[in-house]
């Protein structure tokens, strides 16, 4: 016999904790299940940043420092936050030698931090402790090691199970993360757009011999591109080795970074390594119309590569209020719903679910010199911004402009930039050809 609730959830991280504590908060009996043994504990590659200060798919949140807490003024709901954390104020961007492009004048934007910065690093187990501890108020029992594999429709909603057991909802609210099985299972998948695999490894350490690393910094090497951000405690940081190629490992690519790169790995000489974590990630274009005969998928479970932390919170609590909605209702249906997959539409879908993601892999086609030269030809800091498109636009509009100057000191740098841009289609079919399950067949 299974166990019965008004709402099933799979996914315990910052988007199905949040669905469960909406849900619960509105009275509903909630089965909460993630196959992990310890729920808060951080596996899978996470910078644990909250965005702050701006937009987020159209959502924003604010961190209160003397009230511990992160409030989410767009959606209306606060999560506590008491565990230590790090300011961050935007992007810098390193080329093979060394020169740097800022978006951001840091040493001014740390005159005051909470209205400059644009994000907070957080100890994203904590996080997620604080919202999972608050669950015991309400009807929401949890289920930790609780692997699901197989989920059916019934005539009373719907049931998964996992390991022998079974559970049965009204709604069955899927927050299994980026490589979700439930996606997978019920057919979302179908009809996606896929971009490659991409293998990503992190460590932890402590120390760090970098100026202004406050920030969100990238390092484009002659390996391959690195990045790197402060983790919650002070003097910690995470850095980021990541690859869509199947000849190079992300343990062998960070070793080159800290132990062998002419540039960078001076930064790591006195460096503590603390943890390491790693991530595979199917990338896919978003799921249009995240729901289906009573699944709704939430979080990355329906996303490209990462919905983010502030993403995947409002996309939980959205979709706990918007269960809660239905059965008051009494609509166990698509229409029941229809307040999140409104605001999925509006805020995620419409405007982010066509764009794209390119290959371009400056480092193939340029040499690090070139590229030091045109990461000092700005000679200028750019404007602060948290948001990825937002840079990418933002260091487009800048080198249109310089591409007159460019053409006249440095020709051969412009002919190889036109090379880069005319194999973009090209060097993304050799990802998609080398990603997940095509390079198990090569
Ligand atoms: C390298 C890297 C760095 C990042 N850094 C940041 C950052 O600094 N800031 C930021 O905002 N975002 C960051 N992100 C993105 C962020 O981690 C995700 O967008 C966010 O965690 C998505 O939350 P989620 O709840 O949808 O999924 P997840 O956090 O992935 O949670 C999914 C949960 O489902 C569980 N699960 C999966 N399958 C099953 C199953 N079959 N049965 C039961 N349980 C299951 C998992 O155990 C997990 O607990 C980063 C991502 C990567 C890859």
């Amino acid at each position: 016999m299974p166990k019965k609730y008004d709402v099933i959830i799979v996914g315990a991280g910052p988007a199905g904790l949040m669905a469960a504590r909406a849900a619960g908060e509105n009275g509903l009996k909630v089965a909460l299940l993630d196959r992990k043994a310890e729920i808060p504990k951080i596996h899978r590659s996470c910078g644990g940043v909250i965005g702050v200060n701006h937009y987020t798919f159209g959502q924003s949140a604010t961190f209160h420092d003397e009230q511990h807490s992160f409030a989410f003024p767009v959606t209306g709901f606060t999560i506590p936050y008491a565990g230590p954390y790090q300011n961050i104020y935007g992007y810098q961007i390193y080329s093979p030698g060394g020169k740097r492009l800022e978006l951001g004048d840091f040493a001014e934007l740390k005159k005051d931090p909470v209205k400059n910065r644009t994000g907070v690093a957080t100890s994203k187990e904590l996080l997620l402790r604080g919202i999972l501890e608050n669950l015991n108020k309400y009807a929401v029992e949890i289920y930790p090691g609780a692997n699901i594999t197989s989920v059916r429709k019934t005539p009373q909603g719907v049931m998964v199970g996992g390991g022998g057991e079974y559970f049965e909802g009204s709604f069955l609210i899927a927050a299994d993360g980026i490589n979700s099985r439930i996606a997978r299972n019920l057919g979302f998948n179908e009809g996606r757009r896929f971009f490659g695999t991409s293998c990503d490894t992190s460590w932890e350490i402590e120390g760090l011999d970098c100026p202004d690393a406050e920030g969100f910094i990238f390092m484009i090497t002659p390996a391959g591109l690195f990045s790197m951000l402060p983790a919650a405690e002070t003097n910690h940081y995470h850095v980021y080795a990541l690859t869509y190629r199947r000849d190079k490992a992300p343990a062998e690519l960070i070793h080159y970074l800290f132990y062998k790169d002419p540039t960078f790995s001076s930064w790591f000489k006195q460096s503590k390594l603390l943890h390491a974590t790693s991530c595979v990630i199917n990338v896919f274009s978003p799921v249009e119309r995240p729901y289906k005969d009573n699944v709704l998928l939430i979080g990355d479970a329906c996303w490209r590569r990462e919905i983010s932390n502030v993403g995947a919170l409002s996309c939980g609590w959205m979709a706990g209020q918007a269960a809660a909605i239905a059965l008051n209702e009494g609509n166990r249906n698509e229409r029941g719903l229809r307040s999140y997959l409104e605001w999925y539409e509006r805020y995620f879908y419409k405007p982010h679910g066509a764009a794209t993601p390119s290959a371009l892999d400056f480092q193939d086609y340029l040499s690090p010199e070139e590229l030091d030269y045109l990461a000092g030809l700005p000679g200028r800091k750019l404007p602060q911004t948290m948001e990825f498109i937002e840079m990418v636009r933002l260091i487009g509009r800048t080198y249109a402009e310089l591409m007159s100057t460019i053409s006249d000191e440095r020709p051969g740098i412009l002919e190889r930039l036109i090379t880069l841009r005319e194999n973009r289609d090209a060097d993304m079919e050799q990802r998609v050809r080398s990603g997940f399950p095509n390079f198990l067949t090569m």
